[in-house]
């Protein structure tokens, strides 16, 4: 078993699956691990291991605190180099939890300067003279600014790291980053010798962040987005550590009933669901005439029987925004989802037991509800079916599992359907 060389800390579940998902791509095999790990959470065999936390929007002293139990689990591992991800629209309020979390990081490695850059420009995520745009519009003026959670309110993110963070915050600005990593790293070294503790680093285009990652190659903590990740498997593949795989987005093969549960009441989920629906045999719940997890439950288990096999069924409680509003009116928001995702984890649980070993779950809480109630603490990362949602295998579990955990938005129409036919092929 080889020893990880890449630890990193996301402060969301699906910030941490896109950035596996970069570094698979490049060629590391990466497990993501669910929440904060425990002592008891074995290492896994991959060159990374993404700890996934719920820090965004958590109270500062929590972020903190769970970021340094992830680091020392990532430390423990003997991981070699850290990585903190956050959004590419550096989702952040000005308590933090970006510059709390660095700090702490920084201060835990002893390393005493980072580099920031949430640059994507797949994305249309780019920094310019320390501005994060997002396409040709500055942060602030993106609709960032109207977040719920996390209003950006300013594009320059010096000012917004300075705000946040103990530490001074410097800038390699453009004309340094388009001369190469070393001209990047020479900057780097200079402005920590003047005292910086951080530098947001300008990027514009694919090949500024594989500069700029060069130029990190002997820095303990990297933190941006995913796209900065991109330059980092070839200085471990120039270092002698990490072979040249074509295989790391391998799975274990798993034989099988499949099926889908949807909990998401997304745009994209419910075109997803009116595509499928022709096709596999599908049950749309019906929580507003149901309100009761347990008989949701009872209701899909009837109407399983006999129809589990290699053809997926599909499993609804989505339902269009009136309908969403009437439940939530009838119930209040917050126990309205919780009844439908506890449903939902009690179907999975029947699905798993009844055999199912290939299953898609839509929907970002309906995702979380249903790996908690299976008990699944880490996956392993392999080909994307669509941007940002790759097939997963839960590893340490009874019996393998194939698990495909989309974001409501997230997928083309037919993704149910080409999730199944890509394990076909
Ligand atoms: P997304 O990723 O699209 O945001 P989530 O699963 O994160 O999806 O959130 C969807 C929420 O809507 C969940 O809490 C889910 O339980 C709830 N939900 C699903 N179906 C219904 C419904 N018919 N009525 C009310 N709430 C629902």
């Amino acid at each position: 078993m080889s020893k990880p060389l890449l630890g990193c800390i996301a402060d969301d579940f699906t910030g941490a699956t896109d950035l596996a998902t970069m570094l698979v791509q490049n060629g590391m095999r990466a497990v993501q691990i669910v929440f904060v790990p425990g002592p008891d959470d074995p290492v896994p065999d991959a060159d990374v291991l993404i700890v996934a936390l719920k820090s965004r929007t958590a109270p500062v002293a929590q972020a903190v605190a769970e970021s340094l139990v992830a680091l020392q689990w990532l430390k423990d591992a003997g991981c070699q180099q850290y990585f903190f991800k956050y959004c590419s629209t550096f989702d952040s309020t000005p308590e933090g939890n970006i510059g709390p979390v660095m700090d702490a990081l920084t201060a835990a490695l002893g390393c005493g300067f980072a580099l920031a850059c949430p640059a994507f420009p797949a994305n249309g995520r780019s920094v310019y003279q320390g501005h994060l745009f997002v396409g040709a519009q500055l942060l602030n003026e993106s609709g960032m600014q109207d977040h719920p959670l996390t209003p950006m309110t300013d594009a320059n993110l010096v000012r917004v790291l300075s705000r946040q963070s103990t530490g001074t915050v410097g800038l390699v600005a453009y004309p340094t980053v388009v001369q190469g990593a070393a001209a990047i790293r020479k900057a780097m070294i200079g402005l920590k010798e003047q005292g910086r503790q951080y530098a947001i680093v300008d990027a514009v285009t694919n090949d500024d962040l594989l500069a700029i990652g060069e130029a990190a190659s002997g820095h303990a903590l990297i933190t941006g987005g995913s796209g900065i990740a991109m330059g980092l498997p070839e200085n471990f593949r120039q270092a002698g550590k990490l072979p040249l795989r074509d295989d790391a987005s391998a799975l274990p093969s798993v034989e099988g009933h499949a099926a889908i549960l949807a909990g998401s009441c997304s745009r994209a989920t419910l075109f997803q669901i009116a595509k499928a629906r022709g096709h596999i045999p599908t049950l749309e719940l019906d929580p507003l005439a149901t309100p009761d997890a347990a008989a949701l439950a009872a209701q899909a288990l009837a109407w399983m029987e006999g129809k589990l096999g290699a053809t997926p069924v599909l499993i609804a409680a989505s339902a269009p925004p009136e309908q969403v509003a009437a439940l939530q009116a009838k119930l209040g928001r917050g126990p309205a989802g919780e009844l439908v995702e506890a449903a939902m984890a009690a179907i999975a649980e029947a699905l798993v037991a009844r055999g199912v070993r290939k299953l898609v779950v839509a929907g970002g809480e309906t995702s979380g509800a249903v790996v908690q109630r299976l008990g699944i603490r880490q996956l392993r990362i392999g080909d994307a079916i669509d941007p940002g949602v790759p097939w997963t295998y839960a590893e340490g579990t009874g019996p393998g599992l194939l698990l495909a955990l989309k974001s409501g938005n997230f997928g083309a129409p037919d993704f149910f359907l080409k999730a199944f036919a890509m394990l076909e092929g």
